[in-house]
């Protein structure tokens, strides 16, 4: 046996399967074979340990993530180690359809030499990462320098923003102003669901209520006067007509 590149799996207690690769990624490994035992479910694949792809590699990984897709599996690649970010970067499908949740990012201390990888989960970076996190020397206190031009190591996460990020990737290019609105459309049709239906019902019904009290207190007034005119009449005529029989 030769594989460069050792497997493990476990079961969490969640249900999710964990996969742990380590060592180099190239055409001496167990892939297909792995892709065979892996039942459906969540997988959480985590690439910490993988510290070489080589171009061999490439083609039994694509192959390998396109069995567990078929199976109904949906991998999550988590504390992807810098040989595996350097091929995000430099190849756009090495991730295929996989949701990309945390990544190492490398660092070194001028000063006391001391080296570092720093996990960084991808939800924490802002919406168009430029700059890695900040990171203090666990022996001298001072700050650490990523090893890697930061640009060019975090060029994956502007692809990569996979789960819920849809809305972020819309509003690349005016972050500020989109986030903006969508706050603004987040609030003011929830305040107006929640004032207005109730309000104006509640409105709508006491001014139905008393509309109505009002027109039969009226129209009964009406009435009455109607009826009061009516008989002022009927008293004018009949003194008038006492009057008349009296004079006579
Ligand atoms: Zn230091």
């Amino acid at each position: 046996m030769s594989e460069n590149l050792s497997v493990t799996i476990e079961q969490r207690r969640s249900g999710a399967r964990l996969i742990k690769f380590a060592g180099s990624l190239d055409e001496h490994n167990r892939l297909r074979e792995l892709g065979a035992k892996i039942d459906p479910g969540a997988a959480l694949i985590n690439l910490s340990g993988v510290d070489r792809v080589e171009d061999s590699g490439i083609q039994p990984w694509l192959d390998w993530l396109a069995t567990l897709e078929s199976k109904g599996i949906k991998p999550a690649l988590i504390a992807c180690s810098p040989a595996v970010v350097a091929r995000f970067n430099s190849d756009e499908t090495f991730a295929r359809n996989a949701i990309i949740k945390s990544f190492h990012v490398p660092y070194r201390c001028v000063a006391c030499e001391r080296e570092k990888l720093m996990l960084v989960h991808v939800v924490d970076m802002p919406p168009d990462p430029h700059e890695v996190p900040v990171l203090a020397c666990d022996g001298c206190d001072a700050a650490m320098t990523c090893t890697e031009n930061a640009e060019e190591y975090l060029a994956f996460l502007r692809r990569a923003r996979k789960p819920g990020e849809r809305t972020r990737n819309l509003a690349r290019g005016s972050a500020s102003a989109v986030s903006t609105e969508s706050l603004k459309a987040a609030n003011a049709p929830k305040l107006q669901e929640r004032s207005r239906p109730s309000l104006s019902a509640y409105q709508l019904h006491d001014v139905g209520r008393n509309s109505e009290r009002t027109l039969e207190v009226l129209q009964a007034t009406a009435m009455t006067e109607k009826r009061f005119v009516l008989v002022l009449i009927v008293c004018l005529v009949a003194a008038v007509g006492i009057l008349v029989l009296m004079l006579l």
